[in-house]
């Protein structure tokens, strides 16, 4: 059996995703990322939000000039899909309103980057039908958005139903499955201690590597590819605020495990994981690569 495929997709956002409206991990903690990338000598798919891509065209290019992909990460880093659990202050947008939204989206990452966008990632990965058809309405090659942690079904990635984006289909479109450990028994209703994140940087790599290794064995047993696909974010490898973060109406207090490890160590552990994977064998590719393979 071939060796496993793994794709790193990077989320350029806001410091910690949507509570936050600064852009420091952007500017300080992408520039650690690629160090990391290019002395492992390997490509990743760097998914910006269109109000970061405007804010910080420098980085839309170092990223490209770097070799890696440029993708798309929503607007505003809005929900775009189907709610998998509440979040205060955020309501998801209707299905009619994706393609606009997408559209306009994709716009202010190609006016940084000077090209098309083809990969798309959903905040928080909650991806739905209507945006995995505005996608393909709008030429996307590859959506690394459904959450293997939740839907529990797709294993591998594939051509989404235009009725069901989480059923296989007839959509031009490659749906990526995020990685999470399907051998473990799930104590969370929505099955997130499944999920990778973010393992790497609270508990280390050789934590996140044990679950990688039992999925591995796992897809061995299935006789199925091993397509490993992880999200992580620059405000990851850059120190964030400890404690209450305030706002002209209110303050934000993130809980510890978001704000944990980042800055030095989460360099150190992605490092340490890049080597890990390469031990086993892994082939790094981008988002798009690995959708022209399937
Ligand atoms: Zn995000």
């Amino acid at each position: 059996m071939r060796h496993p495929r793994v794709v790193f997709g990077f989320d350029m956002e806001t410091d910690i995703s949507s509570w936050t409206p600064f852009y420091e991990g952007l500017a300080h903690g992408t520039p650690r990322i690629l160090e990391v990338l290019d002395k492992h000598g390997i490509q990743a798919t760097f998914f910006f939000t269109g109000d970061a891509a405007g804010h910080r065209p420098a980085i839309v290019r170092q990223v490209d000039r770097a070799g890696h992909e440029v993708g798309c990460h929503t607007l505003y880093h809005e929900t775009i899909g189907d709610e998998l659990f509440p979040i205060p202050g955020i309501k998801p947008m209707l299905p009619e309103e994706c393609t606009h939204r997408i559209r306009v989206a994709a716009q202010r990452v190609r006016q940084a980057l000077g090209k098309k966008v083809v990969s798309f990632r959903a905040p928080r990965l909650w991806g739905s039908t209507g945006m995995i058809n505005a996608l393909e309405e709008l030429g996307f090659a590859a959506d690394a958005s459904y959450p293997l942690y939740f839907y529990k079904k797709r294993l591998t990635p594939y051509h989404p139903s235009r009725a069901d984006w989480t059923r296989e289909g007839d959509l031009k479109i490659v749906e990526i499955p995020n990685f999470a450990d399907m051998t473990i028994h799930s104590k969370d209703p929505y099955g997130r201690d499944r999920d990778q994140w973010p393992l790497f940087r609270t508990e280390g790599a050789a934590a996140l590597m044990k679950h990688i290794d039992a999925m591995l064995e796992f897809y061995r047993r299935k006789k199925l590819p091993a397509v490993l696909c992880f999200y992580m974010h620059p405000w990851e490898f850059h120190k964030m605020p400890q404690g209450l973060i305030h706002f002209g109406e209110g303050a934000v207090l993130p809980d510890p495990f978001i704000v944990k490890n980042c800055g030095a160590p989460a360099v150190r552990e992605l490092d340490r994981l890049i080597k890990r994977l390469k031990a086993a064998g892994a082939e790094f590719l981008t988002a798009r690569a690995l959708a022209r393979q399937f």
